[in-house]
C-alpha cells in the first residue's frame, strides 16, 4: 500500500510518500519512495524540495499562497515523469495526518470520519498552535483526495498507557475534571518507533523489555517504557515540561513565573514566549539554540555554553535515575532525534557516573557511530546504550495501513467506506 504522510503545519508541510504492507510492516521493513517539504508557505518566496528513493533531487522556490497549493506542488512532483515515483494521484491508497494533540479521546491512531474530526477539533484547546493546522492538512488533502482513507495518527496517544499516578499533577482533582489539566505527552510516534527498533535490534520480544527513550532534538522528551507501552514521559500538558530544549525551560518552579509576571509586569503573552522561545539552551548562552554552534563555542572557551550543555546533559541523566526507579530496572537506553544522533559529547556526559547501575559507554563505538543505528555501550554493559535515528513517519504509515486493513475487514464496498462514513461510525479511537 502506498502512504502519504502528511505533517502539515502553520507555514510548512512535509511528506514522504510510503510503501507498506503487513510483511514490511512486520520485518520493519518499509520504503520511502519519496520525501520532502514545502516551506514558507504564504510568503514571497516559498521554499520546496523534494528527494525520492532514486537520488534526485529537486529544490525549487515558487510563490506557494496556501496550503490547498502546497498539496498540488507535492503532487505534481510524486507523479512527475522524470523524478516522480507514481503514475497518477489515484495510485496514493491512503494518507495519515500527524495530529499534535489527542487529549484523552484518542489512544490510538483513527479513521478520520465526521465524529473522528469534531473531536480533533476539541483537542485543539489543549495544542492552540499545533491542532489547527494538522486539521487544516486534513481538509486541504481531503478535497483533493477525497476517494481514500484519511488517518489520524497522535504524538500524544503513546502516552495513553502511563497509570494515572503518573499523569496527574498534584493540583486541585477538579482541575482535571473541568479542564483536563494532565500529563499527556509528546513525541509519542519516535519514542514508539525507537522502542519497537530496540526489540528488533535486541532480538528480544517487546513484552520483555524496560527501555528508557531520549529525544533530543530542538524539542527534547523522554520515555520510561515497560514492555512496549510508556509508562512516563517528560513533557507534560504542554510540550514545555521536562528537559532542557533549544529554546524552552523545561522543568522550573512554577513560581518563578509568577514572581516573573509581577516583576517585569509580564503579560500573558510575553511570559509564554519567555518559556518558549526565549529560554532553554539559547537563553542560558544568548549565542544559539543550535547544539554544533554551542559545541564549537565551548571549544572555543566559552564558558556559558558549557554551563548550557552540562544543565542539558545533568537534567537527562536525573530522568535516566527517575526512569530507572520507575521501570524497577532498565535493559536498554536508546539516544534519537538530531542531537541524540549527532553528538558524542552530549552522549558521554549523560552517560557518565551512571556506571552505578551497571552502565558502561564505550568511548570509541560512541565517537564513531553517528546518525547510524547500532550499539554505543560496552559487550559487558548490563544496559545496553544504543542510537536509533527516529522515523516518525514510518509509525504514522505503518499505522495509517493498520487502521484501513481493519476498516477494509468490515464488509462495506471500497468506494463507499470513506467519504460518506457517517458520523459516529468512529474507528480506533476510545
Ligand atoms: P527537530 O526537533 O526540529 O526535528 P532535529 O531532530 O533535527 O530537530 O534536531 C535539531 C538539533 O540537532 C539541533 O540542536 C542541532 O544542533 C542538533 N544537531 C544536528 N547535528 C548535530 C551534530 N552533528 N552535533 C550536535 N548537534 C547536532
Amino acid at each position: 500500500m502506498k502512504v502519504l504522510v502528511l505533517n502539515c503545519g502553520s507555514s510548512s508541510l512535509k511528506f514522504q510518500l510510503i510503501e507498506t504492507d503487513q510483511k514490511r510492516i512486520e520485518s520493519q521493513t518499509e520504503e520511502v519512495l519519496a520525501e520532502g517539504q514545502v516551506e514558507k508557505i504564504g510568503q514571497a518566496e516559498s521554499i520546496v524540495s523534494y528527494k525520492n528513493h532514486k537520488g534526485d533531487r529537486i529544490k525549487e522556490t515558487p510563490v506557494i499562497l496556501e496550503h490547498a497549493a502546497a498539496v498540488g506542488v507535492l503532487l505534481k512532483h510524486l507523479t512527475h515523469a522524470k523524478h516522480g515515483v507514481i503514475e497518477k494521484t489515484e495510485d496514493i491508497e491512503a494518507i495519515g495526518h500527524r495530529v499534535v494533540h489527542g487529549g484523552e479521546m484518542f489512544s490510538e491512531s483513527a479513521v478520520i470520519d465526521s465524529a473522528v474530526l469534531e473531536k480533533i477539533r476539541e483537542c485543539a484547546s489543549l495544542a492552540p498552535l499545533h491542532n489547527p493546522p494538522n486539521i487544516l492538512g486534513y481538509e486541504v488533502a481531503s478535497q483533493t483526495l477525497p476517494n481514500i482513507p484519511h488517518v489520524a495518527v497522535f504524538d500524544t496517544a503513546f502516552h495513553q498507557t502511563m497509570p494515572d499516578y503518573a499523569f496527574i499533577y498534584a493540583l486541585p482533582y477538579v482541575l482535571y475534571q473541568r479542564f483536563q489539566i494532565r500529563r499527556y505527552g509528546f513525541h509519542g510516534s519516535s519514542h514508539r518507533y525507537v522502542s519497537q527498533r530496540l526489540g528488533k535490534l535486541a532480538e528480544q520480544p517487546t513484552e520483555d523489555i524496560k527501555s528508557i527513550t531520549i529525544h533530543i532534538g530542538n524539542g527534547c522528551s523522554m520515555a520510561a517504557i515497560k514492555g512496549g507501552h510508556s509508562v512516563d514521559t517528560s513533557m507534560g500538558m504542554t510540550p514545555l515540561e521536562g528537559l532542557v530544549m533549544g529554546t524552552r525551560a523545561g522543568d522550573i518552579d512554577p513560581a518563578i513565573i509568577l514572581f516573573l509576571m509581577e516583576k517585569e509586569n509580564l503579560e500573558l503573552d510575553q511570559a509564554n514566549n519567555l518559556l518558549n522561545k526565549h529560554s532553554g539552551l539559547l537563553g542560558i548562552t544568548s549565542v544559539s539554540n543550535d547544539m554544533r554552534e554551542l559545541e564549537k563555542a565551548m571549544e572555543k572557551g566559552n564558558d556559558r555554553a558549557r554551563l548550557a550543555i552540562d544543565i542539558f546533559c545533568y537534567r537527562i541523566k536525573k530522568y535516566i535515575g527517575a526512569y530507572i526507579a520507575a521501570l524497577g530496572g532498565c535493559d536498554h537506553i536508546a539516544f534519537t532525534a538530531g542531537i541524540g544522533e549527532n553528538s558524542p559529547l552530549v552522549r558521554r556526559k549523560v552517560c557518565e557516573g551512571l556506571e552505578c547501575f551497571g552502565l558502561k559507554l564505550d568511548k570509541t563505538r560512541n565517537d564513531e557511530l553517528n546518525r547510524e543505528e547500532g550499539l554505543i555501550s560496552t559487550d559487558d554493559s548490563s544496559i545496553k546504550v544504543w542510537i536509533v535515528p527516529t522515523n516518525e513517519e514510518i509509525v504514522i504509515a505503518r499505522d495509517t495501513m493498520t487502521c484501513v486493513t481493519e476498516r477494509m475487514g468490515t464488509n462495506t464496498p471500497a468506494s463507499d467506506k470513506w467519504p460518506d462514513l457517517p458520523a459516529g461510525s468512529v474507528g480506533r479511537e476510545s
